[in-house]
């Protein structure tokens, strides 16, 4: 079996990262896409809760289907993330599995200054996800190995600028899957309903019972 891994902060999930694992699952040769948000950042940036973040990633990932999975093993390991350790921590206890990590190609430059980044190098291949205006060059190709792929770049949604938006109360529905920013308001996550109201949205009934 072979499987993507996709860390990140999600804080929170949008649909810049839904795409990303979509077209990784459609086109990488992948038979799973893991998605394993970071316990702590590894840069001290406040995150919202760990459970928070992981309950989001789960209803973004369920909008991917049953090859889309969520992992907690960040929060089992504690502290902060480091993308060597959890590699290697996933290769231990899963050996019949083949892993790749995914990174958007803003983090392909900064990738390189990661903790144990050769050995990492030597560990996964990685799948690079273009991301809209960031590093162009780098969007075009999938990896060093594979330059023959056409050029693809997600839309750059970013959750720097749906935070922002949702402490100042604008609408976020197009860069926020449905089922993520019902949880955002239910939980009051980033600000949002603390003005008059969280832009054109209102919050639906769906799960996720509250936590911490
Ligand atoms: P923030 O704005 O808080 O820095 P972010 O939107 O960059 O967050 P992360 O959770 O830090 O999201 O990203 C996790 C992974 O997803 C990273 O590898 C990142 O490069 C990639 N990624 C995030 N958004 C996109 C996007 N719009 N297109 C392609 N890759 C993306």
């Amino acid at each position: 079996m072979h499987v993507a891994v996709f860390g990140g902060s999600f804080n929170p999930p949008h649909v810049g990262h839904q795409l990303a694992a979509l077209w990784v699952l459609e086109t990488a040769g992948v038979d799973e896409l893991w998605l394993i948000p970071a316990l702590v950042h590894p840069f001290e940036k406040a995150l919202a809760p760990f459970e928070h973040r992981l309950r989001m990633c789960e209803r973004a990932a369920a909008a991917l289907g049953p090859r889309a999975r969520v992992s907690d093993v960040e929060a089992r390991l504690g502290g902060p993330s480091r993308t060597l350790r959890t590699i290697e921590t996933l290769q231990e206890a899963n050996p019949g599995v083949a892993f790749s990590l995914v990174i958007g190609s803003d983090l392909v430059a900064e990738s390189s200054t990661w903790h144990g980044a050769e050995r990492l190098r030597q560990l996964v291949p990685f799948i690079v996800v273009g991301r809209q205006g960031r590093d162009a060059a780098v969007a075009s190709a999938r990896t060093a190995a594979d330059a023959g792929t056409q050029p693809l770049a997600i839309p750059d949604v970013s959750s720097t600028a749906i935070r922002a938006a949702l402490a100042a109360g604008r609408p976020t529905g197009s860069w926020v899957p449905r089922r993520v920013l019902e949880y955002i308001l239910e939980n009051r996550l980033y600000g949002a309903g603390a003005s008059a109201s969280a832009g054109d949205e209102s919050a639906g009934s769906g799960g996720g019972a509250p936590v911490g």
